[in-house]
């Protein structure tokens, strides 16, 4: 029987802590009820450097179900992200299939079936994706909406609509093991590992308590790291634009000349105006060709695996 592992990733959430614990233990007991999941099952909660007594009812919750909860005390706060890799990475070894979710419990803990169901038809990335945002702010749905679009004009794949709820298996959360970078940015990291994959579809709820760690400095963060970990398009950018000025200086060139021989210019003029052109074109171009190269220095450094196997038939 599959081991599974619950990895939950907390920041102050010492008002959420053992509702969560509740609600995912009990997620557990039903499906080793329903004998999808082995009765060794668990739920791991990681502990994000929290200022309050987070790390604390994690400990009362293992003392009381030693069985059930696990904890891992992380030193400092790292951030979600890196919270929730550490704990995947420690799940790994302990379990044959994880779900990763946050601990506000915003996310639907009935779908975690039919993730398992789906694990066991052959996926090893099942992807939690809501249907509506209806319980965001404009704000928060706008901006993450607009976020998507970005994202895919710079060429990175990511699951629209997905946060990271999600289920991995112990090869899936091995490959990605593989990947040594430390700009992280998991939901475009995921589809990097290739694999079957699936989704299941749920509305996101409101917090069952606390507020959001997540505040719009941290968000900005997160995007903007989501696109330059995962993207060389903006400097591919420049060496567009300054090429694009260098022809514009040619007709800027004719423009020049012709105001010249007709006569119509102050003494100057014609050679100061091409020079700002083609200067200023040129600059860009040299800047954009440099960062070709430092684009290409930056793909060797994160020195991703170049494949990942999925089968071999021998
Ligand atoms: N979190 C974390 N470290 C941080 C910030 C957040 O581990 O530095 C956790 C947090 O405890 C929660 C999850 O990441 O389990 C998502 O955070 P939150 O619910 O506040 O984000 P939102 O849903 O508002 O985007
Ligand atoms: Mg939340």
């Amino acid at each position: 029987m599959d081991r599974l592992a619950i990895v939950v990733p907390c920041y102050n959430e010492e008002e959420v802590l053992k509702i969560a614990s509740e609600a995912l233990r009990g997620v557990l007991s039903d499906l080793v009820g329903k004998g999808k999941i082995g009765p060794d099952s668990f739920v791991l909660f990681v502990n994000d450097g929290s200022r309050d007594r987070t790390w604390e009812l994690i400990e009362e919750e293992h003392r009381n179900y030693p069985e059930q909860v696990f904890g891992v005390k992380l030193a400092g706060n790292v951030g979600h992200q890196f919270a929730l890799t550490a704990g995947l990475i420690t799940a790994m070894d302990m379990s044959d299939v994880t779900v990763s979710i946050d601990a506000d419990l915003q996310d639907d803990i009935a779908v975690i079936e039919e993730m398992i169901d789906k694990f066991h038809a052959g996926c090893d990335i099942v992807y939690g994706v809501r249907r509506e945002r209806k319980t965001d702010t404009f704000f928060k749905r706008t901006t993450a909406q607009g976020f998507y679009k970005v994202m895919e004009l710079m060429g990175v794949k990511t699951v629209y609509n997905h946060a990271d709820f999600r289920l991995m298996s112990k090869r899936a959360v091995e490959q990605f093991s593989q990947y040594k970078e430390t700009n992280l940015f998991l939901r475009g990291m995921m589809p990097l590992i290739g694999y079957q994959t699936d989704m299941v579809y749920y509305d996101r709820k409101e917090r069952v308590a606390g507020e959001s760690k997540y505040p719009l400095k941290k968000m900005l963060a997160l995007a903007f790291n989501g696109i330059s970990s995962f993207s060389v398009k903006p400097i591919s950018l420049i060496l567009g634009v300054g090429m694009a000025i260098i022809l514009a200086s040619v007709i800027a060139a004719v423009y020049a000349f012709i105001s010249y021989f007709t006569g119509h210019v102050v003494p100057g003029w014609t050679s100061l105006i091409l020079s700002i052109w083609f200067l200023g074109g040129l600059q860009l171009l040299a800047i954009g060709l440099v960062g070709q190269y430092i684009g290409k220095i930056y793909i060797e450094v994160k020195h991703r695996p170049r494949y990942n196997i999925e089968k071999v038939l021998k």
